[in-house]
């Protein structure tokens, strides 16, 4: 049976609109079954969430960035008829930025996936004690991979906040930005996913930047070595660092757009 871990980046998870999308993507195929989701994204041309939890950092976790996080998630609650939760979102970053700013950077994909975990019903999964780095603070694939595979076995379908992990210490450690692009790679790998989804604001990867260039055209298949070259040419639709894991298990990925559920997108194969 087809098993598809899907991972919806911050454009897709900006509003309440882009979380109900979300959920009617995920109901329209049951073998979707596995959510990644990064932290709100930007709207209307502010801030993404984790820039914001970055200036929280800086302002120790009472200020007019921890209430702009605040609002971000009220309104996002607000819109999808859930209760407000001010004080637990304040809560969660007061904490935060007593432990670390990795710990901080990392609530915006944490609350995310709460949030989206008690509007679907779906299980939320904490990425820390999945998603493993060394010592060093490096990304530990092998380990992640394995600690990951076990979660078929105790659930048949989660949401898995993005963008972290933590050390053997218990430390919270994030990924590079855009990094929850590699916590769904990782799942994928471990759940021996039929089909990785990476899905996004825009229609899949593109011969050029289609804001700068008219006639930049979708490419609708491509191999994997030939996507790390986009990718390592600046191509921003995937993070490169995601592309080793899916390929190495054998997975092929998808990019689909969240506003264009139906186009098929761009297809990466072995
Ligand atoms: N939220 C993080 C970022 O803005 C990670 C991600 O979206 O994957 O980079």
């Amino acid at each position: 049976m087809d098993k598809i871990v899907c991972k919806f980046g911050g454009s897709s998870a900006a509003s309440a609109e882009g979380i109900r999308r979300i959920k009617a993507i995920l109901n329209e195929n049951p073998a979707r079954r596995y959510v990644v989701l990064s932290a709100p994204g930007a709207l209307e041309g502010g801030p993404k969430v984790t820039d914001l939890l970055e200036q929280v950092w800086r302002e120790g976790g009472r200020g007019p960035a921890a209430e702009a996080v605040v609002s971000r998630f009220r309104d996002i609650r607000a819109g999808l008829g859930l209760p407000p939760g001010d004080e637990a979102v304040r809560n969660v970053l007061a904490a935060a930025v007593r432990i670390s700013r990795a710990h901080t950077l990392s609530r915006g994909e944490y609350l995310c996936a709460r949030l989206f975990a008690d509007y679907t019903g779906l299980t939320f999964v904490d990425a820390a004690p999945f998603v493993c780095f060394d010592t060093n603070g490096g990304l530990d694939v092998q380990r992640s991979i394995t600690r990951l595979s076990v979660l078929p076995s105790m659930y048949l379908r989660a949401v898995v906040p993005g963008f972290y992990g933590s050390d053997p210490s218990g430390n919270i450690i994030t990924l590079p930005r855009n990094g929850s692009d590699i916590t769904g790679a990782l799942l994928a790998a471990a759940v021996h996913a039929t089909l990785y989804e990476n899905w996004t604001d825009v229609p899949g990867l593109m011969t050029a930047d289609p804001s700068r260039d008219p006639d930049a055209r979708l490419i609708p298949v491509i191999d994997y070595p030939e996507m790390r070259t986009f990718a390592q040419n600046g191509a921003r639709v995937l993070h490169p660092d995601c592309l080793a894991p899916v390929e190495q298990a054998g997975i092929p990925t998808r990019l689909k757009c969240t506003m264009q559920p139906e186009a098929a997108g761009t297809l990466i194969h072995i």
